[in-house]
Formats: structure tokens, C-alpha cells, sequence
């Protein structure tokens, strides 16, 4: 079994795998952002304080994109590893071998090996965190592909603007990757700030929108619908696409039952054939997925690996 690792751009959290398929929070470490060798360092700093000897690899969920073939992670906010083969680095600090995936992949593999998808044939998982991510797994297995980005459906200009004619266009907002109308501009926990603003020009957190939505508040209700007729379109093709079982939902924006019982409706609505169970469900791990997806990667199977 590995030491399992959850890098994000703030922290690097550690845990290791339980009996049961879950990975609790052991400790948690400021990520080292701009220094390879203090990056490093931290990791295997964590590995000797739990005690060498105790798991003989290093398991990785990382929020960034990680090729298939170089084995090299690309990740915006933490330039220090940035084009760098960590799972190498590691390797060669360490003498253990190493794993590393991208965050919202792990999310898949955990719901489809221990979550609420256990058992299911497809699963396509969804990430409603800061911006929009997502991860496939078929038959048991984590869909790699071309450049390591399969899943990715929060990018890519296909935000409709007038959420489905309900509203006058709010117009479309620029991404990150380059593109203009991206589902990560508008699905996310930043996303919904950002339409409640285009709508009520007001500055609200994402956590508060909800809470009003909650309480009945028409403004919010008017950023909720939107936000969910914006989503509900493309993640319905996506269904039609490729058939999974369930979606399991991560991300901040997961917490909110409601909010993903909404989307679900909206979703079965706009499928070829509707389901009539609950189809977009919150994940089981939400809160540590890349824990326990990080627990559930193939390590020795995983190329240009020492
Ligand atoms: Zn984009």
C-alpha cells in the first residue's frame, strides 16, 4: 500500500489507506510553491515522521495535469514542479516508487472503487471546486488518454449565455486556458460568484448564494437556476455520450445536497433516456477523493516509474 499525498496549491496533505478503501488525513504541510528541492523535501520529511519501512510506495493526487508518456506535471500554481517528472524526483529521494494523477481522476477512481459507484461499469465523475473539472472510469479503470486531460469538461467555449433564454445574455468571461466561454468560468464555486454578480451586481460568496438559495431568496434562486440550466445542457450530452452509471459530484459546491439534487433533475431532463433514479449524486469522498483515489492508483503498471 502507498503513502498517499493530496498536493494543492495551499497544502499537501498525507494520509494512509485504511481497510475499508478510506484515506484520512493524517497531517497536513504548506505546499512548497517555488522550490523543487524544499518540495521534495516535504514529502519525504512526511514519509520519515509517519516511519519508513511501513509502505513501500508513493501515491499522488495532484490538481494539475499529468502526460502519459513524459510522466511530467503541468500545474499553474505550483511552479516548482511545474514540467517536472515529480513522481522521478520522488524516486530518486526516497528509493520508493511513485504515482501521480490528476485530482479530479482520482475522484473517479475512488467513487468507482469504494464510493457510491462501487461496482458500476462508467463513471464519469464531476469536480465543482474552485472552477469545473472531471474524470472517467470505465469498467473499473481510469480513462488516461491523449495529454493525460480526458474529462476535462470545463473547457472548451460552450457556456450559453442566456442559460437556456431565461435571462439576457450575461455575457461570456474569459478562462484560464485561453478560450472565452469555458463551463469552468461559470460552474464553480467562482463561476456562481460570478453570475450573481453579472445578474445582481453583488459580491457575494459562493457559501452565502447558496444559504440564501436555501432561505428563498429570489436573487439567489434567479444565480441558482441560471448556473444550473448553464451546466445541465452539457452535462446531459456528456451523459448521452458516454452512458455512466452515476456522476459522483466533488468539490466545495458538492457540500450543498440541494444545490446537486437540482443539477441531477435538470440533467435527467435533457438526457436521451432519462433516468428514473438519481443520476448526478454527491461522491462519498468528497473531502479527501484524492486520498482515496491516490490510495487506488496502479503503481508498478504506471511508466517511467524507477
Ligand atoms: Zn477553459
Amino acid at each position: 500500500m502507498p503513502y498517499c499525498f493530496d498536493i494543492g496549491g495551499t497544502n499537501i496533505r498525507f494520509g494512509m489507506p485504511e481497510g475499508n478503501g478510506d484515506v484520512p488525513v493524517i497531517h497536513s504541510v504548506p505546499t512548497p510553491t517555488h522550490s523543487l528541492a524544499q518540495f521534495v523535501e516535504a514529502i519525504s520529511g512526511l514519509i520519515e515522521h509517519e516511519g519508513r519501512g511501513r509502505h513501500n510506495s508513493i501515491a499522488i493526487s495532484l490538481t494539475g495535469v499529468v502526460h502519459p508518456e513524459t510522466n511530467k506535471v503541468r500545474v499553474a500554481n505550483i511552479p516548482a514542479i511545474d514540467g517536472v517528472d515529480i513522481a522521478h524526483e520522488l524516486t530518486k529521494k526516497t528509493g520508493l516508487p511513485a504515482v501521480v494523477a490528476n485530482d479530479a481522476d482520482c475522484l473517479a477512481l475512488a467513487e468507482a472503487r469504494v464510493g457510491i459507484a462501487k461496482d458500476a461499469n462508467n463513471v464519469f465523475a464531476i469536480v465543482l471546486g474552485t472552477g469545473v473539472g472531471g474524470g472517467l472510469v470505465l469498467d473499473g479503470n481510469l480513462v488516461v488518454g491523449r495529454n493525460g486531460a480526458t474529462g476535462e469538461w470545463g473547457h472548451g467555449p460552450v457556456v450559453d449565455p442566456t442559460a437556456n433564454g431565461i435571462v439576457a445574455s450575461i455575457g461570456q468571461f474569459k478562462c484560464g486556458c485561453g478560450q472565452v466561454g469555458c463551463l469552468d468560468t461559470v460552474g464553480g464555486a467562482r463561476g456562481l460568484e460570478r453570475i450573481h454578480r453579472s445578474l445582481h451586481s453583488d459580491n457575494l460568496a459562493s457559501e452565502q448564494i447558496v444559504s440564501m438559495w436555501l432561505d428563498g431568496d429570489i436573487n439567489a434562486n434567479k444565480t441558482i437556476v441560471v448556473w444550473s440550466e448553464m451546466l445541465a445542457g452539457p452535462l446531459a450530452m456528456i451523459v448521452n455520450l458516454l452512458g455512466p452509471d452515476v456522476v459522483p459530484v466533488g468539490g466545495g459546491l458538492s457540500n450543498a445536497s440541494e444545490l446537486i439534487a437540482l443539477l441531477d433533475e435538470k440533467v435527467r431532463k435533457r438526457c436521451l433516456f432519462p433516468a428514473d433514479q438519481p443520476l448526478v449524486l454527491p461522491a462519498k469522498f468528497a473531502k479527501n477523493a484524492g486520498l482515496v483515489g491516490a490510495a487506488q492508483l496502479d503503481v508498478p503498471s504506471i511508466k517511467g516509474v524507477a
